[in-house]
């Protein structure tokens, strides 16, 4: 059984590049009928916090992301990490070491001079005299010191390593006992039972000193996936500037977590040229062994797409329910499937939807001067007149379409053309250009407020003039 999962650190929200390993983990698992587990990598104590596991236990609520079974923390594992520390003592794997800190500065500084890399020389591995007084130890762990250590990456490929390149007796328990980030990721990992690990290759380099943990503790080694950065348009990594912000901020900027998903898995891998994939779609195509070997690029206008095509999918009743986050109740409004059939079709957000919304149903308090110039010109407040006074005596008016007669109506009685009409009409209604069809407006407002909103403008403009 495919076993995945994805283990943030809780240091701060959870970003774009972070959900997109997630989901990958998380469609993974789904494809194989596997788990998807949740680890919160919370040792370290000085810079985690609650809020932000809350925070990204929120985010996977909002996009619907389930991990199974209970969520592992490790702030609660000190215990498990201690006993498998104690057994490579036992077994001679690992060992203590009592280098000052000044012995160690000493040592980097003497390598630095001599241009070499900066690694621990070994000085306690077989260590049997008596401990300097009144330094507490750190446990290191005995590692390979020459050879090779070969990542087997899904995505990559074979990845040679040489030790004597990138290795040293690393510490796996500092001198309080804590244990370091690569042992326990590497205990956790196999005692969670994680056969696939996929995460970002910012943690290829951590990799070795991963599979020297599993070697010493007798672990099976997992697969490897290790997924290239998202970049900006600039080919620079993702900067917080170009939407490298909390995945919450997508929820308050109006974008639909389907969206969201979509634009994320299509950041770094591909299935031929598709660019929609519904949830179900993503399960069963997703296959890491199609992830890019290249970094992707971050695009905000192809998420606006994406959203945008969900919008449109998406059923008025749920957009009315979303809509009430963005300030907009329109449950009791009795037009309010014309309005969204009509809006939705425009919308790239739900901030914008909300806004087109409240355009139309809020009367305006102004009027755009550039548009009021453009649309009150010659007879506009005639026609206006006009056009009030038949809608006045007009049997039926619910639909666009009844409404849209009127105006047909109009045209040919005055023999004026389209703008002529829907220019001072436009302004009248809206305050300014732009917006949905003018008889889709009207049908939503009805006609005492489309008969009310004329006749402000006509006053308004009348003794502008
Ligand atoms: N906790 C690590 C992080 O948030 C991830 C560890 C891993 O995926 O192996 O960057």
């Amino acid at each position: 059984m495919v076993v995945t999962r994805f283990a943030p650190s809780p240091t701060g929200y959870l970003h774009i590049g972070g959900l997109r390993t997630a989901l990958f983990s998380y469609l993974w698992a789904r494809k194989n009928n596997g788990k998807f587990v949740l680890r919160i990598e919370d040792t370290d104590k000085k810079r985690n916090s609650e809020e932000a596991t809350e925070a990204i236990l929120k985010a996977f609520e909002w996009l619907g992301l389930e991990a199974d079974g209970e969520i592992t923390y490790q702030s609660k594992r000190d215990a498990i990490y201690a006993k498998y520390i104690q057994q490579l003592l036992d077994e001679g794997k690992a060992y203590k070491c009592y280098m000052s800190k000044e012995e160690l500065d000493a040592l980097r500084e003497e390598q630095m001079a001599n241009k070499e890399r900066a690694k621990y020389d070994g000085r306690y591995r077989d260590f049997d005299g008596t401990p300097p007084e009144g330094i507490e130890p750190v446990i290191r762990i005995k590692a390979p010191l020459s050879g090779e250590i070969v990542v087997h990456d899904g995505v990559k490929g074979d990845i040679v390593f040489q030790a004597e390149d990138i290795l040293d007796d690393f510490v796996i328990a500092r001198a309080d006992g804590s244990p370091t980030y690569n042992f326990v990721v590497a205990v956790d990992d196999a005692l969670m039972g994680i056969n696939e690990v996929i995460r970002g290759d910012d943690h290829l380099s951590n990799t070795p000193k991963q599979i020297v943990v599993y070697e010493a503790l007798g672990f099976d080694i997992p697969k490897f996936y290790h997924v290239p950065m998202i970049h900006n348009q600039q080919g620079k990594k993702l900067s917080k500037r170009d939407g490298a912000t909390d995945v919450m901020a997508y929820k308050e900027m109006g974008y639909l977590p389907e969206a969201l998903l979509n634009f994320l898995v299509r950041l770094g891998w591909s299935h031929g040229d598709q660019e929609i994939f519904s949830m179900e779609e993503m399960k069963e195509l997703f296959d890491p062994k199609d992830i890019n070997k290249s970094a992707s690029i971050y695009n905000t206008e192809k998420l606006d797409w994406l959203n945008a095509h969900y919008i449109k999918n998406t059923s008025n009743e749920k957009l009315t329910e979303l809509l009430t986050e963005f300030g907009v109740v329109l449950s009791s409004h009795d037009k309010k499937e014309i309005l969204l059939d009509a809006l939705k079709e425009r919308a790239k957000t739900l901030k914008e939807l909300a806004l087109m919304v409240e355009e139309i149903i809020q009367t305006p308090t102004s009027y755009d001067e550039k548009a009021v110039k453009k649309a009150f010109k010659g007879n506009a407040i005639e026609i206006l007149e006009v056009f009030a006074n038949r809608l006045e005596e007009a049997d039926e008016l619910h639909l666009p379409s009844d409404y849209h007669h009127v105006m047909e109506k109009v045209i040919e009685e005055m023999e004026i053309g389209f703008g002529k009409i829907g220019q001072p009409l436009r302004v009248a209604l809206l305050g300014k250009m732009g917006g949905p069809g003018l008889d889709v407006v009207m049908a939503v407002l009805g006609r005492d407020e489309t008969l009310s909103r004329i006749a402000k403008a006509v006053l308004t403009h009348t003794v502008d003039d």
